[in-house]
Order: structure tokens, then sequence, then C-alpha cells
């Protein structure tokens, strides 16, 4: 893959820093190294928090926040084939899927900027008590405070996105701790908020050990807010661990669909093949156990399969590939050891479940065991599972049968069915007739269970990351 190495300092209080300690960002495809980032400790995070602390001291007004975003839009439209390629880089995501990331996080500036505009509290009806006679009241919508937001690998530009740029049309400065994996996407994001005239302190961000960045977060009294996507592991122990803040995850997903005898079966094939693979199912709602009614069952692998074997591995930075490595070859590995568990328990490898060179071809396994780990857990590799129903609410149940809830998807002509199901899965969204990977970015998103607690979504989000404060007049 021919990638520049880029280095990049950490942003702090408006300056960029060096540590005297580098932390290399390599090609999850090929190994090479494609940047270097300075490595942070506590002492930088609470140095990003003093200088968050100190911005907020002077608010920015929200013509000017909205105009930041705005112009942060249009640099990342005018150097969006840059930020593709920074992604594809450090996270090994296809240029074509690397390429849409960065389409998404321009129109999560965008809507970001219109939130900002919209920012109003209510007015509270007063005199509908009697104890309110005389009275008028309002209420303000104030920015939370201090903002400490952590993103995960998988969506290093567009996920970075959904909490720095909400944030900022609250009102509140953000200390951000990317991924280590992929630091690179959201160094660039900063530097683009620099050049569209962010003041010091408002954005500030480090890359380094989890934990220590984190503890700071965690411990520290400023932070108001912690915004977390990642695994639900980390993301409800950040939340045990500081019951006194306002803390946001967005966390893994199961990912069900069903699919209908009533359906139509070739666009539901070819969405779900697409879906179920892409950055080698390493979505959060990438499609992973399909439900197919069981008269319709053969005919729908038969078009499934040939649309999943037409999918080309390979190089991520070819424009050509559709699916290319998982971020490390450890998490190769535990895909390739829940497809063996699988196996021996009576699944069926449909195709895939072998590697090509050192990519893992997209695999379709039938008959898993419900509780086998490919049939419950979230695989977040280029793994999907498909199994025969005979009615839709058995198929209601299977598609429940996890302890996430983040998005699934039924494919159906019958309105009825598709309203049913709307109402019976327990998912924060279900999407109709398209795969439930579907998400534009003004949507609100986010899931129940064990997926999480919060909506993102700039309209969302930001909401969040206001708190409600009362004015009430005698008049
Ligand atoms: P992860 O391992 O949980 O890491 C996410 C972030 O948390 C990283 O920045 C990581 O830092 C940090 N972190 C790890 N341990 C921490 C700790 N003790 N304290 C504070 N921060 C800590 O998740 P991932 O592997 O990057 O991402 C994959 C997961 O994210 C999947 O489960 C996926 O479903 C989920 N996800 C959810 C959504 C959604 O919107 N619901 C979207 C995308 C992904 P280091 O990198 O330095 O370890």
């Amino acid at each position: 893959m021919a990638t520049t190495a880029t280095e990049r300092k950490l942003l702090i209080g408006g300056e960029w820093i060096e540590t005297g300690e580098w932390m290399d960002v390599q090609s999850p495809y090929d190994g090479a190294t494609v940047g270097r980032v300075a490595k942070a400790g506590a002492t930088d995070a609470r140095r990003a928090l003093d200088a968050a602390e100190a911005a907020m001291r002077e608010p920015i007004p929200a013509h000017e926040r909205a105009a930041i975003l705005d112009r942060v839009a249009a640099l990342l439209a005018e150097r969006a084939d840059e930020a593709a390629r920074t992604i594809s880089a450090e996270a090994g995501k296809p240029l074509k899927a690397a390429r849409v990331e960065a389409a998404r996080a321009v129109s999560t500036y965008t809507m970001a900027a219109v939130e900002a505009r919209k920012l109003v509290g209510t007015a509270v009806p007063m005199d509908v008590s009697q104890a309110g006679v005389g009275k008028l009241a309002l209420t303000l919508r104030t920015p939370i405070g201090i903002v400490g937001a952590i993103s995960p690998f998988n969506f290093p530009l567009n996920l970075v996105a959904h909490k720095i740029a909400p944030a900022l049309a609250a009102g509140c400065a953000v200390v951000l701790k990317p991924a280590s994996q992929t630091p690179l996407s959201a160094l660039f994001l900063a530097e683009l908020e620099t050049e569209a005239g962010l003041p010091p302190g408002w954005l500030n961000v480090l890359c380094g050990p989890a934990s220590e960045i984190g503890d700071v977060l965690v411990e520290d009294d400023r932070v108001k807010l912690i915004t977390f996507t990642g695994s639900s592991s980390v993301g409800w122990k950040l939340r045990e661990r500081a019951p006194r803040k306002r803390v946001n995850l967005e966390l893994g997903n199961a990912t069900p669909v069903i699919v209908a005898a009533d359906a139509d079966l070739d666009d539901a094939a070819a969405r779900l093949a697409a879906n179920a693979f892409s950055f080698a199912g390493q979505s959060c709602i990438s499609v992973q156990r399909i439900y197919v009614e069981r008269g319709s069952y053969d005919p729908f692998i038969e078009r499934f399969l040939s649309h999943v074997e037409a999918l080309r591995v390979g190089d991520p930075g070819d424009e050509d590939t559709d699916v290319g490595p998982l971020i490390a070859q450890s998490e190769r590995d535990r895909v390739l050891s829940w497809i063996e568990d699988a196996k021996s328990r009576g699944a069926q490898v449909l195709t895939g479940g072998v590697l090509d060179g050192e990519l893992l071809r997209p695999t379709v396994i039938a008959e898993a065991p419900l509780d086998a780990k490919v049939s419950c857990e979230e695989i977040f590799g280029p793994v999907c599972t498909i199994s025969p129903y005979d009615t839709l609410s058995e198929a209601i149940k299977l598609a429940n049968g996890t302890r996430y809830g983040l998005q699934a998807g039924v494919f159906t002509s019958n309105v009825k069915s598709a309203l049913r199901a709307a109402g019976e899965l327990e998912f924060g969204g279900v999407m109709v007739n398209e795969a439930p990977t579907f998400r534009a970015d003004q949507m609100p998103y986010g899931g129940v269970k064990d997926s999480g607690n919060t909506r993102e979504g700039p309209a969302y989000a930001i909401r969040e990351m206001t708190e409600e404060r009362l004015v009430v007049l005698q008049l």
C-alpha cells in the first residue's frame, strides 16, 4: 500500500506538543508504519483539562461556533481524499468505505452547525397551576461542562466527529482520546478545527495508554460528561466508575435481520451481502444473524452466496477492494476460533472460513447452535450466520435472543409484519427493507440493553451535552 508516514503531535491548549515519546501507527494490512504520534500520559491529560477549563471561561457565541463547524465541513470536503486515505491506511478500511466515511463526517459537521444555530430552551406555562400565577418561566440550554470523549478504531474520523462537533455546537470544550490503533484521523480533524479558527483549549487530543488517560477523565470532577463509543465491557465499567458524571455509551451489537418469504429476495440478498462484510464486518451494526422464512431459505441462500463470493478480498488501498484485513492478527485468530467452535458443534460453513493469504474470506455459517458465540455474541469479523424460521413470532424471538440491542432489520412486503417487527424487536433502531447496517448521521442512533444508553446524531448529542436551566420571573 503506497502511503507516506505521517508524524503528528498532540493538541493541548491550542499548541501542538511533543512529549518525548512516540507511538507507531501500523497498517493492519501489511504492518507498514503509516505514522507516529506523540504519546501522552496522565500529566498531559490534566494539562488538557486545565486548557479546556480555561477555554470555557470565555464562551464562544453560537453564531461563531456554527461558523467554525461550517468551515470544518468545507475544509473536510476539500480534503476528503486525504481523509479517506488516512482512514484506510491506519484502520485497513477499503478505500471505497473510507470515502463514504469521510463524506459522512462532512454531513456530521454540517448538521452540528445547524444544531448550534437552533439551540434553544422552552417556555414553561406558569398559570396552569395556582402557584405559578403571576410568573413567567423559561428554560435555557447551558453547556454541561468539559466533555471527555473516547472513540473506537472502526470509524476513526466520523465517530470522532460525532463527539467533537456536537460538543462545540453545545459550547463545551473537549478532551478527546482516540483509539490507539487509529489516532491519525482524529488528529487530522483537530488540525482542520484549528485551521477553521477554533480558539485554543476547546479541543485537546491525547493519544496514549487508555487506562491512564481514561482514569484522569473518570476521576477529575471537571469532566461533566464522558461520551464513549467502543466495546460493552469497557463502556459499562467506565459508567460504574463515574456515578456522578453523565456517561453516554454507544456499544456493540450482534445484528439480526429477518427475511420473510414475501420479501424481494434479490434486493435483500444484495443489500445483506454488502453489509455483512463491509470493512470485514468491523462495524457495530454489521449484519451478523440472518433469519429466513423456511419457504425461501434455499432460494435466498443461493442468491446471497453468489453476492458474497463475488466480493473482492485484498489490499484496502485498492479502489476495487470490498473486504480487507481485521484490525489485528489476534482479532483474525479470535474470529477463526469462533468459526471452529461453531463447526465443532455441528454448524456448516457454506462459504469462506479460510484465509486468502493473510485475510479471512467472507464466511457464511448455517446451522449454528443458538448458544454458539457466532449466534449470540458480537463477532466483529467477516462472518454471518443464516438460519430458517417458521413463524414471525419465532423469528422475532430469535432476533431478540442476545444481550445486545442496537439495530435490527426486517425484509417484507407486508406492512403489518413490518410494523409488528418494529414494535417487538428490542433494538434502538429497526430498518425495514434496508440492511440494519444503515445509518445516516442525522438519525437518532444508539442502543438498548447492553448496546448502550444514549442516542448520537448532532440533534440528540447536543441535548446530552447541555443542561436545562430553569429561569422563573416574578412579574
Ligand atoms: P474498545 O477496545 O472498547 O476501545 C474503544 C476506546 O476505548 C479506545 O479509544 C480505547 O483505547 C479505549 N479504552 C480501552 N480501555 C479503556 C479504559 N480502561 N478506560 C478508558 N478508555 C479505554 O473498542 P474498539 O475495539 O476500539 O471498538 C470496537 C467496539 O466498538 C465494538 O464492540 C463495536 O461494536 C463498538 N462500536 C460501537 C459503535 C456504536 O455507535 N454503538 C460504533 C462503533 C463501534 P485504546 O485504543 O488505547 O485501547
